[in-house]
């Protein structure tokens, strides 16, 4: 039998909530290609035009304007390129991108802006995005065809960020503006809907919200054509991505929405509870803790914090080998662990940002499991103290 795991990392994926779960099972018995036109074609069509229409609806938007797509990398590498066609407007090439420099890497490496019409934006020492930096560079290109990508929330931190004054700043800069909001973190823990946010495109990604990995929904506000698709050869998706579809994790994505949908509310109060238990633990028995993003409003679910001199990757190890899996606030991906670019935006010292951590709960978290991590983390704090003590001796 194996022992009880804490997973305390819904930020980096979520488990597979039971109504995605059963919408797939569903799905694998469909054969049909959706581009077919007989009966199993059909079949196949339909669930995915549901899909999108719960999608549409969720979103605020029409069904034509959602996109599904591999993820959230690939819609954000859709999306973030000059060469957009609006019918009712000029179609000439964005001139920037301004960029939030605490974006996912699928943003700051994804867009397909050269080098020069870029502009990265910085963040504040609380971790939102720094208004009066943007307000100046607008200030250089007002008037002029720009791009703004700034997330709702951040995905180390939690920190949601201030979409509201950017677009109205972003707006009043020029009559000709394109504003892409990654939804990935929010969705589920705060309203992201193109009222909450007024963006012109939101992204998601089906599984930081109880869906299955590898699917994502592009979904605009009104018609756009990417003028350069990314996967080109096939007319699916409007025309706007190319490939036969995904029934089976289109449908996954969308019974992972009806449940969030129903539960989020309740779940974000809930979870906010747990996560402030878990605050006032690591205040009582660490007080030199940092606690990164407390000053301004934070998704519920997420805590990033450091303990000064305990570096993050060990905590992380002896956590892991107590049962419990947390996640380093550092960048990790194809198995390398980097300074994260999140904690340097916001002038952490180098040495304090190697020790964060990020806790993130979802809708599997219950008191029970915090409990577990709270003895695991006392005891890993006293141990890795203990031995400082001896080493230092
Ligand atoms: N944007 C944010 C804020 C994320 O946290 C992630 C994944 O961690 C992504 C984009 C990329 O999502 P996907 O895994 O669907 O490519």
């Amino acid at each position: 039998m194996t022992a009880r795991r804490v997973y305390l990392d819904h930020n980096a994926t979520t488990p597979l909530r039971p109504a995605a779960r059963a919408a797939m099972i569903a799905a694998m018995d469909l054969c049909g290609n959706a581009s077919s036109i007989h009966a199993e074609g059909r079949a196949a069509r339909a669930l995915i035009e549901g899909a999108r229409e719960a999608m549409a609806r969720f979103v605020k938007t029409l069904p034509r304007r959602v996109i599904f797509t591999s993820g959230a990398t690939e819609a954000l590498n859709a999306i973030l390129t000059p060469r957009l066609e609006r019918s009712n407007r000029p179609t000439a090439p964005f001139d920037v991108l301004l960029v939030n420099a605490g974006e996912h890497a699928s943003v700051l490496f994804g867009h397909r802006f050269s080098a020069d019409a870029v502009e990265t934006i910085g963040m504040t020492p609380d971790g939102r995005l720094d208004l009066d930096a943007l307000a100046k560079v607008l200030e250089r290109y007002a008037g002029r065809r720009i791009m703004l990508a700034l997330q709702a929330a951040n995905n180390e931190t939690g920190v949601v960020q201030p979409v509201l004054q950017a677009e109205a700043l972003l707006r009043a800069a020029s009559s000709d503006t394109f504003f892409v909001c990654d939804a990935v973190q929010a969705a589920g823990k705060i309203a992201c809907d193109f009222d909450a946010l007024p963006a012109d495109a939101l992204i998601f990604s089906a599984h930081k919200f109880g869906g299955p990995a590898g699917i994502g929904a592009l979904c605009l506000r009104e018609d756009v054509l990417l003028g350069e698709p990314l996967l080109r050869g096939g007319g699916q998706e409007f025309r706007q991505r190319a490939g036969t579809q995904a029934v089976i994790s289109i449908a996954g994505l969308a019974g992972a929405l009806v449940d969030m949908r129903e539960t989020f509310v309740q779940d974000s109060v809930r979870l906010a509870q747990l996560r402030d238990q878990l605050e006032s633990f690591l205040r009582t028995l660490a007080p030199a803790a940092v606690l990164f993003g407390t000053e301004v409003e934070r998704l519920p679910n997420t805590l990033c914090f450091a303990v000064p001199g305990m570096e993050a990757q060990v905590l992380l190890m002896f956590l892991d080998v107590e049962g419990v899996a947390v996640s380093s606030g550092a960048a990790c991906s194809s198995g390398k662990v980097k300074a994260s670019h999140v904690l340097e935006a916001m002038r952490v010292d180098p040495s304090l940002a190697g020790a964060a951590i990020r806790l993130s709960l979802g809708w599997t978290s219950h008191l029970e499991e915090c409990a577990l991590f709270m003895q695991a983390f006392e005891k890993a704090f006293r141990t890795i103290k203990a031995r400082q003590v001896k080493s230092a001796a």
